[in-house]
């Protein structure tokens, strides 16, 4: 068993799509200092959820790169493609409380139709009644109710959205069967008994859905701390589909001194000469949340840029 208590859980969450990228680092690196640091528990999930869109193997390599970044998880790892059973119980929560109901609409139908909000069209609640004569269900969607979401969000302050004005009643199965990060994400979290989510901003908009499904399921509802993202020159989140290229796994070193400057946390000039247990101890030990920049995006310099690198003496 772990050596560290059981009070703080934190978690890092990748998606086996592809190796680690300098973006994914910086929500592991946090994520795994800020439950290192009050010495808690850090988890590790594989959100293999969209089958289609995973990568065999990716989720050993993922492992192994974490490995040799020094960052070891607690207990087992989570796969959410055998969580299937768990997801259904919650589904079938929901229905039982009126809180969702079928869908027949298509894409196409749901563009004609809807305005167009900031993560998409904004469902208009068009099969809320049942669905018309002769359609066939495609997914499954939440029952809006009037609900104002607000959280406190440790860097980025306090978050507010209107939930169906601004988002409509969102997917929580999909037309090809398969359960919607939304509701998986929040019955992991419960499952773990995760305290806290650390993780990239490109998913504060998600913790309000995500809020409400806890608020409906009877779940507790963890604090929230949304890290800056690391983006291209284009202001493109650093990720498989912008071509962000792997980390490097044989030398941890510069990469995680880039990642930890990335994140406020100033490394002395003198860390490269150390190796990467002492690195790791300096960084638990001086990691602070004030020194996070409190935005949601950051500029990463590439690979070939090495002005927010120590010198490196090898
Ligand atoms: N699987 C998501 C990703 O790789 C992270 C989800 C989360 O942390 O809630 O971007």
């Amino acid at each position: 068993m772990s050596q560290y208590p059981r009070d703080y859980r934190g978690r890092f969450a990748p998606s086996p799509t592809g190796p680690l990228h300098f973006g994914s680092l910086v929500a592991a690196v946090g994520s795994y200092l800020q439950a290192r640091h009050q010495q808690g528990q850090w988890l590790v999930r594989m959100e293999d959820l969209d089958r289609p869109r995973c990568v065999k193997g990716a989720d050993s390599q993922i492992l192994k790169t974490l490995e040799r970044y020094g960052m070891v998880w607690d207990g087992e790892v989570m796969y959410q493609s055998q969580r299937d059973t768990a997801y259904n119980i919650a589904l079938e929560q929901l229905e039982a409380m009126n809180a969702c109901y079928p869908c027949a609409c298509s894409r196409s139908e749901i563009a004609a139709i809807a305005r167009p909000g900031s993560e998409g069209p904004i469902y208009p609640g068009t099969c809320r009644k049942g669905l018309a004569e002769g359609k066939k269900v495609n997914a499954i969607r939440t029952r809006l109710d009037d609900a104002v979401i607000s959280f406190h969000d440790l860097l980025q302050g306090e978050i507010t959205q209107y939930l169906f004005r601004d988002l409509g009643d969102f997917v929580i199965r999909r037309a090809d069967s398969l359960f919607a990060y939304q509701l998986a994400v929040v019955v992991d979290d419960a499952e773990q008994g995760i305290t806290e989510v650390v993780r990239g901003s490109d998913l504060l908009e998600s913790t309000p859905r995500q809020i409400w499904l806890q608020q409906k399921l009877g779940y507790h509802t963890p604090t929230y701390l949304h890290l800056p993202i690391a983006v291209n020159a284009a202001g493109e989140k650093l990720s498989k589909q912008t071509f962000a290229t792997a980390i490097d796994d044989q030398e941890p070193r510069p990469q995680l001194i880039k990642a930890l400057n990335f994140l406020g946390q100033q490394v002395p000039g003198d860390a490269a000469d150390s190796t990467l247990d002492d690195l790791w101890q300096w960084a638990i030990q001086h990691w602070s949340l004030a020194k996070l920049p409190a935005t949601r995006q950051i500029p990463a310099a590439d690979e070939q840029d090495s002005s927010i690198l120590p010198p490196i003496n090898n």
